[in-house]
């Protein structure tokens, strides 16, 4: 099986000058990063189990494509996406219910992410309705190890070819920024860093939902607070749940303490790491985060002066960049994660470019950028308009009726195959 990529690198470095250089991790089949570890843990999935698996997936949007990319076709799986009626945007729906392949589906629930989450979760812990199938059941969040570990490979690939390039000297250290929401990916570099990768700072971007921000300048981890909706939605979190394992790391391992941090994080959605903990951050971490309005203009700078157009994320990953670049006199070559093509968030990198309003529809939005750029628009977001809808929907309350219909019907059509 074939993974669909956009270029033959794979992840090709992007420099953008001589200390910047940019990790495109876009180039898979929904133009995110995302599809990379997903279309990694897919395959290790299939090898390594003895029954067939079938994926169960809540989604606010992007996982739910890049899931279902990521296992369609791929031999003993199957995959079921979950999302809400009415909270996601019509591009996201668009791109998961005109998936192909003969092992997925898709189901809008009635209800928000809150309910599709709760409803997947419930047939986790439920053992009797499990042990009506011959398929085992799995998950595909961005906890999942099978996530996580596929990461750590890019970040190798990109040091050696900035050594290739003769930008840097073996065993130089680089610096690494990361636009974080889950605080995935930048543990995975964390955890390159630690397999030997030279790495001198981690910057851990956020966008104005800054609760990692204040949390490595102050080491106090704040929940307590209204999520802001932004121009670079999967950073829109306020509980990053990887977290944890590099606390787990860096206290070196003292699980009691991570316990009762966590535990007052859940009662009082906040708690506060130790001293010398905080130490050890500091050593290594530095947290920044960018507002709406310096992203926007960070778009348009840097189309401007370099000729490229920047993704929202991406955007806030080089405002934060610089930001650190003015505090410390660090002049360590960089690499940052780019983790979306511009054109999945055509709305907002035209208006950065443009400093204009921009159209209600997004698909006009992908064309005047197509124009404007006179870059092509990434495949997995071409021609969405024109593609055979495979749709289903459901209340939460039908959500085991609905999983037996699916999995009956799916592995009735591959055996016929
Ligand atoms: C998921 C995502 C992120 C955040 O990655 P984490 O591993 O959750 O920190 C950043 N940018 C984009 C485009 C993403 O899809």
């Amino acid at each position: 099986m074939p993974i669909i990529l956009t270029s033959k690198r794979i992840v090709p470095v992007k420099e953008i000058d001589e200390e910047l250089h940019l990790l495109e991790l876009w180039h898979g089949p929904t133009a995110a990063f995302k599809d990379l570890p997903l279309q990694f843990m897919s395959r290790l999935l299939s090898k390594a189990m003895d029954k067939e698996t079938a994926v169960l997936v809540a989604t606010s949007g992007d996982t739910g494509k890049a899931a279902l990319e990521g296992f369609k076709n791929v031999e003993g799986t199957y995959i079921i996406v979950f999302y809400p009626k009415d909270g996601v945007s019509k591009i996201q729906k668009l791109q998961m219910v005109t998936t192909g392949g003969n092992n997925t589906a898709v189901i809008a629930l009635k209800g928000d992410f809150d309910d599709c989450q709760n409803g997947v979760k419930d047939i986790f812990s439920d053992r009797e309705f499990k042990s009506r199938f011959d398929q085992e059941f799995s998950s595909a969040n961005s906890i999942n190890w099978g996530r996580l570990a596929p990461q750590i490979i890019y970040w190798f690939h990109a040091y050696s070819s900035l050594l290739r390039k003769n930008r840097i000297q073996r065993g130089e250290k680089v610096d690494i920024v990361v636009p974080t929401g889950n605080f995935g990916d930048i543990l995975s570099a964390y955890y390159a860093s630690k397999m030997g990768l030279p790495v001198g700072k981690f910057v851990c971007a956020s966008n104005d939902n800054n609760v990692l921000t204040d949390f490595f300048r102050t080491g106090t981890y704040n929940a307590d607070r209204q999520l802001k909706k932004t121009i670079s939605p999967a950073m829109d979190i306020l509980i990053s749940s990887n977290l944890e394992r590099f606390l787990f790391d860096i206290t070196g391992k003292q699980s009691g303490k991570i316990r009762e941090w966590y535990s007052k994080l859940d009662k009082k959605e906040k708690f506060t790491v130790d001293r010398k903990t905080k130490q050890k951050m500091d050593e290594i971490f530095h947290g920044e985060y960018a507002t709406e309005e310096e992203t926007l203009h960070t778009i348009g700078k840097y189309y401007e002066e370099h000729d490229y157009p920047l993704d929202p994320h991406t955007a806030v990953g080089v405002k934060c960049y610089e930001k650190y670049r003015e505090k410390q006199s660090d002049e360590k070559v960089t690499l940052l994660a780019s983790t979306a093509n511009p054109f999945k968030f055509s709305t907002a990198v035209l208006k950065g470019i443009t400093g204009q309003k921009t159209f209600e529809d997004k698909f006009e939005n992908i064309e005047r950028l197509r124009k404007k750029t006179g870059w092509p628009v990434h495949r997995g977001l071409k021609g969405l308009q024109k593609k055979e809808i495979k749709h289903d929907y459901c209340s939460r309350n039908k959500i085991r009726k609905k999983i037996s219909e699916i999995l009956k019907k799916l592995s009735e059509e591959n055996k016929s195959i």
